[in-house]
Order: structure tokens, then sequence, then C-alpha cells
């Protein structure tokens, strides 16, 4: 393995870059096409069992090249029919992944990011810290893994995922260039062929890399607002200070003008009691959102240890959302799901290999609360953040 460090990677090559490798080895750029589909349609990984690859050039595939993909270290079922799965990533991070079944769709929440740098006031990923950027090849990988554990590359008519959220761990576009490529994978025929509108970026707001995706990509967005105003914003979500709200959504239409269909943006708000949960702040940003196209999706807060937050009672949820509602917007509260399997390894997703001392201290603090289990379980979040996109 190790000894392969150094080869590209063909798991974490968007066909572009499949063809542009091939031109470089003085191959036909039709090989890039029968690689996509093997790796990504087929789920083969196997260089040999590459058929319609001469013999030849396979074994010069597997000197020049590898095929490496992130490992699960663990996986468990809900009683719901969700699972989630720990990823194991080259940096000795693990990342969570969570699928999602409904009615006619099953979404997958990937990760970006192992940890994330932006340290939102309600997040348990940001509490740990920033470890690494996870790399093309771990991020469409997860997808990959997903359908292996699935059955979702046996041929069959239907794939199991039909849509994909970056809404796990991390900021999707503070890792601008992986995420990208790992998305026109997913959106690529040849590959796994999700439609633009069953992939969706959900940001917390990192305005210059708003105003570059359209260069790269129309995938759907999600925004994470959580706040009517920037004093508040500011408050519970760092970033606001770089990026305010005005500028914020002015990237976010930008964008979606790019887009040239009808979709609209998801505003994600996750209500937290006596924080941002308070009728006049429903008021403020149906107003705030007047001019704005959009739907909108509350998240009641999910608790996490250290965290003193708390989630609102389900009245002031409906009120919130009655306001919203009268005030004509599509609202949508995300149910909890997953709750089983969330409680039974948060404490695993706690073993980011974070140096800061952000995360140093908080593995102090729980030594010394005697904190045990679900303190960085996302799970929670991830389920939820699926099942309204
Ligand atoms: N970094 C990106 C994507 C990952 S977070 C972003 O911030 O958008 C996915 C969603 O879960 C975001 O809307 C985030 O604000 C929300 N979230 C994070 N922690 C939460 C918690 N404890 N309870 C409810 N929602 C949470
Ligand atoms: Fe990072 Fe998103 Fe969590 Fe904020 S909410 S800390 S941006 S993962």
């Amino acid at each position: 393995m190790m000894a392969h460090n150094h080869l590209p990677n063909l798991a974490g090559l968007s066909l572009e870059k499949l063809r542009a490798l091939f031109a470089e080895m003085g191959e036909k750029p039709f090989r890039a096409t029968q690689i996509i589909k093997w790796i990504h349609q087929r789920g083969v990984v196997d260089i040999d069992a590459m058929t319609d690859i001469s013999k030849p050039l396979r074994e010069r595939l597997k000197r020049e090249t590898c095929i490496r993909l992130p490992l699960i270290t663990e996986g468990f079922a809900s009683a719901d029919g969700s699972h989630k799965w720990i990823i194991q990533v080259a940096s000795g991070s693990s990342v969570e992944m969570v699928f999602i079944p409904e009615a006619g769709r099953g979404t997958l929440c990937i990760s970006s990011q192992a940890g994330c740098s932006l340290d939102c006031s309600f997040c348990a990923t940001g509490k740990q810290g920033f470890n690494s950027n996870l790399t093309v090849a771990e991020i469409i990988g997860q997808l990959w893994l997903a359908n292996r554990e699935l059955g979702g590359f046996k041929g069959a008519l239907e794939r199991p995922v039909s849509n994909v959220v970056m809404m796990g761990m991390g900021e999707p576009l503070l890792n601008f260039e992986n995420v990208m490529d790992a998305v026109s994978i997913m959106m690529e025929d040849s590959a796994y062929g999700l439609s633009k509108r069953k992939v969706t970026i959900s940001t917390s707001g990192v305005v210059p890399a708003i105003d570059r995706m359209k260069d790269f990509t129309d995938a759907s967005i999600a925004i994470s607002l959580h706040a009517p105003n920037d004093e508040l914003r500011s408050q519970i979500m760092p970033i606001n200070r770089k990026y305010p709200i005005k500028e914020l959504l002015r990237a976010v239409s930008g964008y979606m003008e790019s887009l040239g269909d009808k979709r609209v943006p998801v505003i994600e708000y996750t209500l937290i009691a006596g924080v941002n949960d308070h009728r006049q702040l429903a008021r403020d940003l149906a107003a705030l959102l007047q001019d704005f196209p959009c739907k909108i999706n509350l998240i009641p807060f999910n608790p996490f240890d250290l965290s003193d937050y708390r989630r609102p009672s389900n009245t002031a949820i409906a009120n919130f959302r009655q306001i919203l509602q009268e005030a004509g917007y599509t609202v949508t509260v995300r149910t909890t799901r997953a709750d089983d399997i969330g409680a039974a390894c948060g404490q695993l997703v706690g073993m980011v290999a974070d140096q800061t001392q952000r995360s140093r201290r908080l593995a102090e603090q729980r030594l010394q609360a005697g904190a045990e289990g679900k303190t960085y379980s996302r799970t929670d979040n991830l389920a939820i953040a699926a099942d309204s996109v």
C-alpha cells in the first residue's frame, strides 16, 4: 500500500483528469471512460478484472497508477433503515457518512473534511477543530463504499443512492477543488450519473468560493444561514464577520442565475432555544428573504456534550415555522432519524487526529467531566439534514 502512495490514484480522478492522464501516457482518451465505468459504475477496482483493456495496458496501469479508496472501520444499521459508516481517511482521522432511505429515494450524507476550521458555536464538528481536507478519492470513495455496502454495483436499474448531500463533516467550499472533482464524478453519466438536482453542496457561506462555483459545477446548493441579522449570525458563525449576510445572499443569487433553471437554494436554519428561535427573528428572516427565492429548512438543534445549547420546544418550532409559512415560504422541518446509531458510536467520531488547542482543551474538559459516549457524533445532524433537500 505505502509503496503506491506517490502514484496517481485512478479512483480520485474526474473524467477530465483521467483523459489528461491517458494523454500524458500516450494512450487513447476513451480509456478514461472505460476506467471510470469500471471503478464507479461497476465497482471494480482490480485492474486485472478490467477485461476490455489490453493486457499490456493493464500491466502498465498496475505499475504506474493505483486505485485506493478509504476504509470503512465501523458500520451501524438503524432500526429506521438508515445506515451510518465510520470511514478512515489517510490523515488518520475518521469521518462519518450516513444513508437515509425514504419512499422513492435514498440520500447519502457525506463528509468533505476531517473536522472543520469554522467553529460555528452549535456544531460538534467545529468543536473538533480542523484536521485535513479529504482527497477526491476519499470524498467520492464514500459514495463508492455506500454503493458497495448497499448492493448498488449489481447492475440493478435502481441505484440505492439517488441523492447526495454534502452535509457531513467539514465545509465543502474550503476543500474546493477536491469537492468539485468529486461532484463531477457523481454527476458523470459514465460514473454515478446523478442529476444536478440530486447533488447538494451545503455551505456556511464562503463567499469567494460561491462566486467561483459557477465555473466548475451546476450542483444544487444549501446555505447555512441560522440568523437573519449580522450581529446574531456573527455570534454563532464566526465566518459571518468575514462574509456578512448581504454579500452571502448576493453571491448565492449570482450562482443561481448562472444555473439558468428554476431551482432555488435551500436556506438552512438551525433552531436553538433562546438563541435564534424568537418569533421576531422569524419575521426578520421572512423580511430578509423577501426578494430571494428559496426554500427554508428548519433544523431543530441537536444537543451534544459540552454544548449548553438546547433544542427549542415543539411549540416554538411550530410557531417559527408558521410565521414563515404565512409569509409565503415553503418550509420544512427536519425530523430526527437514526437516533439509535448516533448514540452508539459518537465516540468513534471523536478520534479526529487534530492537534489544535481547541480540540486538546475539549479532550481535557471531557476527561474532567467524565464524559462518555456521544460527544462528537454528527449522525443526527447528518441524517436529518438529508430528508428535506
Ligand atoms: N459546513 C457545511 C456543511 C456541514 S453542516 C455547512 O455548515 O453548511 C450541515 C448542516 O448541519 C448545517 O446547516 C449546519 O449548520 C447544521 N448543524 C451543525 N451542527 C448542528 C447541530 N448541533 N444541530 C443541528 N444542526 C446542526
Ligand atoms: Fe463547519 Fe458547517 Fe460545522 Fe460550521 S456548521 S463548524 S461550517 S461543519
